[in-house]
């Protein structure tokens, strides 16, 4: 079997890390139970510890390794933690879109979505004072309206789809792909009420990760973790996403970029028509 990378970065680098964090925090809960009594605050606490707490670990690790991350955050958790959010642009991350209240695109109306990206995108660009570009979708659905509204709002990449593991077109937007196996919430996300499934060990998710990577490197792809302070800011993971980024550390072919960076690259080389040769080799095609 042959490991011909599926496409190139650059400088002539294996592989492209990314390391992106969905700054949640109580919003997929709020709009969740948006039409019941939410009296409860069992889980609105937990998810409280990422803007508490969580986030400030996540910053304090990237700083230590010279890294820069991509936040997503939505509209809500600016309005409410503006001082976690400034302080990840004092730390010179990239922010991008997910949301005002973690909305299901497949759960609003077209007019309810414009909105979601507008009023987010004045309220985190308020704080950052530079425009943002990237989105991801709240839940990792998509709709083609959504792209349609990507394009009218300016936006220049998404972040939410699974059809390779390297970047591609989609829509006419570069999309720069996510996987459930590089997301801590199947691995970690515990939130009681009888859950069947315990959260699994950080030294157990970070083998899995660490095998993801090493063969990522063997097909030239994106290695794109998605975290979420609120569920990776807990002690045990933040240590087990330190020996992770140790390990990469090591290697000196691998590139580490923010998700706007990788979308720009994708958009600069690899135009649309290039990408379906490549896609046609990919399915031993004429090029195969
Ligand atoms: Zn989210």
């Amino acid at each position: 079997m042959s490991h011909a990378p599926t496409y190139r970065w650059p400088n002539g680098n294996a592989v492209a890390v990314s390391l992106s964090f969905d700054f949640d925090g109580e919003t997929p809960f709020l709009w969740r139970t948006r039409d019941i009594n939410r009296s409860v605050i069992g889980e609105m606490e937990q998810r409280r510890f990422g803007p508490r707490v969580g986030i400030y670990r996540i910053l304090d690790v990237l700083k230590q390794w010279h890294i820069k991350a991509t936040f997503f955050v939505p509209g809500l958790i600016a309005e409410r933690y503006p001082e976690a959010v400034e302080a990840i642009v004092r730390d010179q991350h990239e922010i991008g879109l997910h949301g005002y209240v973690h909305e299901r695109v497949d759960e609003i109306d077209d007019g309810t979505l414009d909105w979601t990206i507008a009023a987010a995108k004045q309220k985190l660009e308020d704080i950052t004072g530079r425009p943002v570009c990237g989105y991801r979708s709240p839940s990792w659905e998509m709709t083609p309206a959504v792209f349609a509204a990507l394009k009218r709002h300016g936006l220049t990449y998404d972040s939410s789809l699974m059809g390779y593991d390297h970047p591609y077109w989609m829509e006419g937007v570069p999309e720069v792909p996510v996987q459930w196996l590089l997301d801590d919430a199947i691995f970690y996300r515990y939130v009681g009420g009888g859950q069947a499934n315990p959260p699994q060990r950080p030294s157990h998710v970070y083998r899995l990760w660490e095998e993801e990577y090493t063969g990522l490197r063997a097909y030239g792809g994106l290695f794109l973790l998605t975290m979420h302070p609120w569920i990776s800011g807990r002690a045990s993971r933040i240590a087990a996403l330190e020996r992770l980024i140790r390990r990469i550390r090591s290697h000196h072919d691998v590139w580490w970029a923010t998700c706007q960076e990788v979308a720009d690259y994708h958009s600069t080389h690899y135009v649309s028509q290039f990408h379906e040769t490549a896609s046609e080799r990919l399915w031993g095609g004429p090029h195969g």
